[in-house]
């Protein structure tokens, strides 16, 4: 728990204690609460309910019931102890109102030999009586002012309120061991110049101002989760030696305005005053977002607080050391005014790594791991384009989790593969037993391997297992190409006929009436495919037009040809004509290769139901004695 929400629970507390004050106050049952706990241990009955009338216990008095009697305010009140057959034969504490003038009610205890007592109504308990009146009151109102100060002194009041509200909740590190250095980081090249030269300034700032140069003020690094932003500081913070506050953005956001605004300050007081130093501020899109752009015009307390944070990073006009250092993973919403040079001069996209900077990453991972001599990091990293730094991080721990239940010293291939499998597919699951299932499906994912790998278009294949995986009842695997983000009409329409492969495999195989559900997730990325081709690629008879953006939004709706709605009901026919022409095309394609293919497919088919699993190698070993057509698009 931090300070911030200790300070918050505290004064969560301190109300709830208020107001069950003021509920015990109204209830009047102080006084007999305190009087059972102290006097009377072995009573168990909450005695604030349990009440008589003064004849009831004038009876009960004749009966002998009654053990004990204490008198109150002046004898006006009386807590008697009595047991009866009534009230189960256990002693109990009831409440008595005793009438004015019932003055020989101390001779009718004398008379009946009853322990009493009376307590009389000292100095003190008016005092206390008193100021226990005037308590509520005086802590509602204190409370009171006490909001109200912070709301509106807040900014001013730099932090010294009551309670450390407007303190900076950052932490702070005079020599930061954070045991990360440039060395662990990989993949990242760019980033981590940039940060190993602002190092090289913050040890030898001679060597830049004697020409000139200025240490930049702040540095932002945008991109995905997971790609080593965080990892950059901490390396710069370890490698620069220099005192390091760290502190995520979101920290800065309170409901109370001003009080933000308040923190920031505190933080750029403390930090200035130990220059040279770093301050991180993760997630910073938390307090920098674009001001005015929240939900019903905007958001007061953040907008002070991003003020503030471009007024001290304005502040140190000649920077004599602070350096901000700001990550978000979305520069998109960034108040414009953050961005502009004087704050975060120097802007530093770290992206998910590419082919090389996985081989890296995972080279830094595996150093404190016993790989065997099987494990391929080059492999891996082929087959896992669009992982982060943390994906890969978190494959190898896995890979290692696995070695350790399988009771081994060392990670194997085999683990290592494992981890990848569960990580992009998904935990795996027991094989089918249904005998004829399991070879429908064999046929099914063999017609995805033998069509992927007859088209040059396509993707080598990595894998063919019937291990049911995540939703999947069987998995082709292939070997994703490294640049996903260009891809030709050909590789689009590689991947439809592929994708196609397996229903059309059963449908040859087994025949209409066996095909099965099974091939729903297909359809639904085919026609992904095919509609996207048409409505944003401009890959159909309509032409070079986008129809849709990326966020699958219409965008021809506002040409203004002819009436709206015309227009826009022939041009969605015209969309769903094209894309079926594509679909129907690659089927006729896929069914072509699939029976060119037969003999093949009934050979690895039979190897896939004994095996289970066949790795690319394999595969393409059982494929190479058979000639497969090669077939352009
Ligand atoms: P971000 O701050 O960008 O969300 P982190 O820096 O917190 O990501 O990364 C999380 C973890 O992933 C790190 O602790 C590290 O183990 C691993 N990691 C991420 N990127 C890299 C990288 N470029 N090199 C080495 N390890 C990395
Ligand atoms: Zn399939």
């Amino acid at each position: 728990m931090n300070q911030n929400t200790l300070q918050k629970v505290l004064l969560g507390l301190f109300f709830l204690a208020c107001i069950f004050i003021g509920i015990k106050k109204i209830d009047g049952a102080t006084l007999i609460n305190t009087k059972t706990s102290t006097n009377n241990s072995e009573l168990s009955v909450n005695v604030s309910s349990s009440r008589m009338t003064y004849g009831r216990f004038l009876e009960y008095l004749e009966m002998g019931w009654v053990k004990q009697v204490d008198l109150y305010d002046n004898s006006r009140n009386a807590i008697v102890q009595a047991s009866s057959p009534e009230l189960g034969n256990r002693p109990q504490a009831i409440r008595v109102e005793i009438p004015v003038g019932s003055s020989q009610l101390i001779q009718k205890l004398k008379e009946y030999n009853i322990d009493f007592d009376a307590h009389p109504v000292g100095q003190k308990n008016i005092f206390i009586t008193i100021a226990s009146n005037l308590l509520l009151p005086l802590i509602f109102i204190g409370s009171l002012i006490f909001f109200f100060q912070n709301s509106e002194n807040f900014s001013s009041s730099s932090g010294s309120s009551p309670m450390n509200l407007g303190n900076s909740p950052a932490r702070y590190d005079q020599s930061p061991d954070t045991g990360v250095s440039f060395k662990d980081i990989a993949g990242i090249d760019e980033a981590k110049a940039e940060f190993e030269e602002i190092v090289s300034f913050l040890k030898e700032p001679d060597k830049y101002t004697l020409v000139g140069a200025k240490i930049p003020k702040g540095v932002l690094l945008v991109g995905p989760p997971g790609t080593g932003k965080t990892l950059l500081a901490k390396a710069i913070a370890n490698e620069a030696n220099v005192p390091f506050y760290s502190v995520a953005g979101s920290e800065f956001v309170e409901m109370f305005i001003g009080i933000g605004a308040a923190r920031i300050r505190d933080l750029f007081n403390k930090a200035s005053e130990n220059t040279p130093c770093i301050v991180f501020i993760d997630e910073i899109d938390a307090v920098g977002r674009e001001r005015g752009a929240g939900i019903g015009g905007g958001n007061d307390e953040r907008e002070q607080t991003l003020n503030q944070l471009l007024t001290e990073m304005d502040g140190f006009k000649e920077n004599k050391g602070v350096i901000v250092v700001g990550a978000t993973n979305r520069a998109d919403i960034l108040d414009a005014a953050l961005l502009r040079p004087g704050r975060f001069d120097r802007q530093i996209t770290v992206g998910l790594p590419d082919r090389l900077g996985r081989i890296g990453i995972l080279k830094v991972h595996a150093r404190n791991k016993p790989l065997e001599d099987d494990v391929s990091l080059v492999k891996l990293a082929n087959r896992t384009p669009g992982f982060s730094g943390a994906d890969l991080a978190n494959l190898l721990n896995e890979a290692a989790i696995l070695a350790t239940r399988y009771k081994k010293k060392t990670i194997s291939k085999n683990e290592v593969n494992e981890a990848a499998d569960r990580i992009i597919g998904g935990i795996a699951g027991t094989t089918m037993e249904d005998k004829k299932n399991k070879k429908l499906i064999a046929y099914h994912e063999v017609g995805h391997a033998i069509v992927g790998s007859v088209l040059r278009n396509h993707d080598e294949v990595e894998k063919i297992t019937l291990i049911p995986r995540g939703g999947a009842k069987g998995l082709t695997w292939f070997t994703p190409d490294e640049d996903q983000s260009l891809l030709s009409r050909s590789q689009l329409l590689a991947r439809i006929i592929t994708t196609l492969g397996g229903r059309v495999a059963e449908q040859v195989v087994f025949g209409d009436p066996e095909v099965t559900t099974g091939a729903s997730n297909d359809l639904q990325q085919v026609t992904n495919i095919a509609r996207q081709m048409v409505t944003r690629y401009g890959m159909s008879n309509i032409g070079p037009i986008a129809l849709e953006d990326d966020n699958n939004e219409q965008t021809f709706v506002s040409i203004p040809t002819g009436t709206d709605s015309d227009y826009t009901e022939t041009i969605a026919d015209r969309i769903d004509n094209e894309v079926c022409k594509i679909i129907n095309h690659c089927e006729k394609k896929a069914t072509e290769i699939i029976l060119d293919n037969r003999v093949v497919i009934d050979l690895i088919v039979e190897k896939l139901l004994d095996s289970e699993t066949l790795d690319g190698d394999e595969f393409r070993e059982l494929v190479k004695e058979y000639t497969i057509i090669p077939t352009k698009i």
